[in-house]
């Protein structure tokens, strides 16, 4: 069942004399019931054309990406469609691999469909329907991978992946948004061509990683990235992880036990993906492959690990193409996200406390998370007691926050003020 709105924007393409067709992301979603109100098309008519029937339709356009053959727009529900409003791309039919080594965007034209559906990354994305007549178009097999749950390219994953490095990317982003697998020619190519992934801008590396460490299933893409060598170009930090021993050959998983406090913060996330605290909960152990060791009494324990990993996480993210904001925001939490464990010995002062709720600002309730996701993957009786102090700190900020709330509501008169203010 197609959207009317998708219906009725087909119909005026075909009075025009043109052809528009739903596809990629909007094709997969609807045969996977989860379908948003993105809706991107394809189309024979030239970007010109596309906006002279566009324009008197759509609640409004935008031609950003015009130079790639792309056309925005926004437009209101119809009768029987489901949502409020829907964000439309027209673009036309491409005929050449996409070409972003270039600096100059040089689009080339096609003049069918076939052309166009071999270019896209995966088959799954790869699947259209025709407008106004709803006609299915599957050329490389998108409904069979669908249904086996799996991710293929429409040619050779090689000549895919030399067209667009970041689809080796797109793969493990997909794997973990749908949990998918990924074939196993894919895989191999992912593996041998993890390279070339350097000549795809930090930009657009970011974006997937983002959605990838939004997803369901980030644990499924990281994985992938780490075990096809592609994290060892994007994200080498998350890769030394796995090398990652103490001195006596006791093997202490750091790379596993930060999949697993990812996937903790998410449980106790409360308003919807968090891409900081995901971020903190991945990188905050980064620091301790850098971090000198020393022995202590015949334990291995890692010399501020934290703040080592802190820096790292600056950096990476900063080389990454981050806001500042965020990059400040998640090196923040990955640097305080021990220093609760002193709170269980000594004594804390007042000012201890207050140090530690005013150094998380506006993070405190991600570092509660963050130390609580933690705190749960050790071995039992040390998560326990680790979870016991961060209560007791959690309790001590609590009534510390409310003493204060009552502090500054008492008038801040004493008898000193009163005495000058009166004059005796
Ligand atoms: P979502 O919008 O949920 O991220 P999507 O599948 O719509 O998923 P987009 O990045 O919006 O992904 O791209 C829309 C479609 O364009 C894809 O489904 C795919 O067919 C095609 N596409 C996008 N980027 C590429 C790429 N780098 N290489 C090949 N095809 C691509
Ligand atoms: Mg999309």
């Amino acid at each position: 069942q197609v959207a009317p709105v998708a219906e009725e924007l087909g119909r005026r393409f075909r009075d025009a004399g043109f052809r528009l067709a739903l596809v990629g992301g909007s094709v997969r979603d609807t045969l996977l019931g989860r379908l948003g109100n993105d809706l991107d098309f394809t189309t024979d008519a030239r970007p010109e054309q596309v906006l002279k029937i566009l324009r008197p339709w759509a609640d409004s356009l935008w031609e950003v990406g015009i130079a790639f053959g792309t056309v925005g727009a926004m437009k209101d529900a119809l009768d029987g469609d489901v949502g409020r409003s829907f964000q439309i791309e027209v673009t036309t039919y491409r005929s050449e691999a996409y070409d972003r080594t270039s600096r100059k965007p040089e689009v080339s034209y096609g003049d069918t469909i076939e052309e166009d559906l071999v270019r896209r990354d995966f088959t799954v994305n790869a699947m259209a329907v025709a407008l106004p007549e709803g006609d299915f178009v599957d050329p490389y097999g998108g409904l069979d991978d669908l249904a086996a749950r799996v991710l293929r390219t429409p040619g050779t994953p090689e000549a895919s992946f030399s067209d667009d490095p970041l689809r080796m990317l797109r793969a493990a982003r997909f794997s973990a948004q749908l949990d998918f697998e990924v074939a196993p020619e894919v895989v191999a190519a992912m593996s041998a061509m993890a390279d070339r992934i350097a000549i795809v801008s930090a930009e657009r590396i970011r974006d997937e990683l983002n959605k990838l460490i939004l997803s369901e299933h980030p644990r499924k893409g990281l994985r992938l990235l780490v075990d096809t060598g592609l994290a060892d170009r994007v994200l080498p930090e998350l890769s030394a992880l796995r090398l990652e021993r103490d001195e006596h050959f006791r093997h202490k998983d750091v790379y596993e036990h930060s999949l697993t406090v990812l996937e903790q913060a998410i449980d106790l996330e409360t308003d919807g993906p968090d891409l900081v605290l995901r971020l903190a909960a991945l990188l905050h152990d980064i620091g301790k492959p850098k971090t000198r060791r020393f022995e202590t009494d015949g334990r291995v324990s890692f010399h501020h690990h934290e703040v080592v990993g802190a820096k790292l996480t600056k950096a990476r993210l900063t080389q990454l193409k981050y806001s500042n904001d965020l990059v400040k925001d998640v090196s923040r939490l990955v640097e305080l996200h021990l220093r609760f464990h002193g709170y269980g010995s000594g004594e804390w002062t007042d000012s201890a406390v207050r140090r530690y709720v005013r150094d998380a600002g506006p993070q405190l309730s991600r570092l509660h998370k963050l130390t609580r996701s933690d705190c749960t993957t050790r071995n039992k009786r040390k998560a326990a007691a680790l979870s016991r102090t961060y209560d007791a700190l959690e309790a001590r900020i609590a009534e510390l926050q409310e003493r204060e709330e009552l502090d500054a509501i008492r008038p801040d008169l004493d008898g000193n003020r009163i005495m000058s203010v009166l004059g005796i």
